[in-house]
């Protein structure tokens, strides 16, 4: 594994016009038909933009409730067993391997908030990393990018290894954040095999702003891989990375979407 000027990594340089160096991967494969690598430190920085106040967004009355601040009964760990997540003044603190929903969604409106550490800790990819997964595998990424420079695919809502979030609207670590996520689960054809009919898609709010408007990701989250959809069921479990950072989160309800006229 090469890093890009390693001797760099966590310096945060920045060279003239947004490109960040001592970040990300040099050796790792372009995406078909992209200039920019799988995790490219030399991929622009989308630009900062300072969200207006934070709205903490209430559940719907149709919302399955996912966290209300008091338990974690929803969720369990990747064995099967209790969620490890450890409950206290309204949130849940990532901590004790992923928690994964007990529960299976398709297409879905998805509410998340998430606090990254206050005092901040560490650099790059080691500050502040969890990630919200859809039907298991599909990551937006969760990271404290408030004065924290990473590769831009890496990002704090990034469709993570694939696409930057268009903006950069990370709140200071301590402080709230809200991801407002429309997904619509890959459709696959016939029986059997990976070809989709039809791709994901991401729709994402970053603290109300918008950072990716109908993206089809190429396939799951993959690190410094290109990504290939495998054939899955449409619906999946919500899941959350445990990076080894203790990111909390609050307020979690998701919506089940369905079709016009389809009740
Ligand atoms: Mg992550």
């Amino acid at each position: 594994m090469t890093k890009r000027f390693g001797v760099l990594l966590g310096l945060g340089l920045v060279l003239g016009a947004g490109v960040v160096i001592g970040l990300g991967y040099d050796d790792t494969p372009f995406y078909p038909g992209s200039k920019w690598r799988v995790h490219d430190g030399t991929r622009p920085q989308p630009p900062v933009v300072t969200p207006g106040p934070a709205v903490s967004v209430a559940p719907p009355s149709d919302a399955v409730v996912l966290f209300d601040g008091t338990n974690t009964d929803a969720w369990r760990a990747g064995d099967g067993k209790p969620c490890t997540f450890k409950v206290a003044d309204g949130a849940m603190t990532v901590g004790g391997g992923d928690a994964w929903t007990k529960q299976s969604f398709g297409d879905c409106q998805l509410h998340v908030e998430w606090s990254s550490p206050n005092p901040p800790n560490g650099t790059d990819q080691g500050r502040g990393n969890s990630g919200v997964f859809l039907c298991g595998d599909y990551e937006i990424q969760v990271l404290d990018c408030y004065e924290n420079k990473t590769y831009a695919d890496g990002m704090a809502a990034a469709i993570y290894g694939q696409f930057p979030p268009l903006a950069n609207v990370c709140r200071k670590p301590g402080e709230w954040n809200s991801y407002d996520i429309l997904w619509t689960a890959p459709r696959f054809k016939g029986e059997a095999g990976n070809e989709v009919e039809t791709p994901a898609y991401f729709t994402v709010l970053f603290n109300g702003v918008v950072v990716h408007n109908h993206t089809a990701p190429k396939g799951p989250m993959r690190f410094r891989a290109l990504s290939q959809y495998q054939r899955h069921d449409v619906k999946g479990p919500i899941h959350i990375q445990d990076h080894g950072n203790p990111v909390r989160y609050r307020n979690i309800w998701v919506r089940e979407l369905k079709g016009y006229d389809e009740g």
